[in-house]
């Protein structure tokens, strides 16, 4: 598991400079048609409906209300782009796993999701964010298989984590470690985080902070 030990001074200060900025609410696409211009380098979040993305993406921000959380599973149907400095952005995707949708519906925005994931050469990596408590579920494996078909850099987030003792976190990391270890595109360390306590915070900016760093 990445801890902020892993990271050097300058990339921890890179990132906590990074998310002082203002970040901004961009546009909102619910088909291809609408995807925006893309940005210099973007960074995607996919996970399960409520798994705590968008309570993720504030504490982030360090916004309260920056991404919408919300307690009906499903509702937001977009992906949702959100501009920061140096234009960076962020990209809440849509969650998914959620079985009360029209059937239709969850067709166009799985479709939607894929072409996003696959045609975007901006995208610097998706953070994949698994609920700390179940692991890996057949719809995570789903998305890792587009991930990986679409070679898209790939990484797990694990969130909630203050709702677990430190010995399931360890033991629930070991596991999922050791399933991504078959996914060559999916990078082999995870950050366990939450939104709650802000633990892990400092660690996933300043792995993003690396990360612009590498691309820039
Ligand atoms: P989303 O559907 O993935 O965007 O999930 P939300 O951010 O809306 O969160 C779903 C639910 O999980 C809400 O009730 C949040 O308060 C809760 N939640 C989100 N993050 C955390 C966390 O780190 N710890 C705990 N205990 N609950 C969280």
């Amino acid at each position: 598991m990445s801890t902020v030990a892993d990271y050097s001074r300058t990339e921890v200060d890179g990132g906590r400079r990074l998310f002082s900025s203002e970040w901004k609410f961009l546009s909102a696409a619910s088909s291809v048609a609408s995807l925006p211009r893309p940005g210099r380098l973007e960074l995607a979040f996919a996970g399960r409906s409520n798994v705590g993305k968008s309570s993720l993406i504030n504490a982030l921000a360090g916004r309260r209300a920056l991404a919408r959380t919300s307690h009906t599973p499903g509702r937001t149907q977009e992906l949702i782009f959100f501009g920061g400095p140096d234009r960076l952005m962020l990209v809440d995707l849509p969650g998914y796993g959620y079985a009360a949708a029209a059937k239709s519906k969850v067709a166009a925005w799985t479709r939607l999701i894929h072409t996003y994931l696959r045609g975007r050469s901006a995208l610097a990596r998706v953070y994949l964010l698994i609920d700390a408590r179940h692991g890996l579920r057949a719809a995570d494996e789903a998305i890792l298989d587009t991930l990986g078909l679409a070679a898209v850099s790939h990484e797990i987030v694990l969130t909630k984590c203050d709702q677990v003792s430190e010995a399931e976190l360890a033991e629930r990391c070991q596991s999922v470690k050791a399933t991504m270890r078959n996914r060559p595109a999916a990078f082999p360390d995870l950050i366990a985080t939450s939104a709650r306590t802000g633990a892990g915070i400092p660690a996933l900016r300043a792995a993003i902070a690396r990360l612009v760093r590498e691309r820039s």
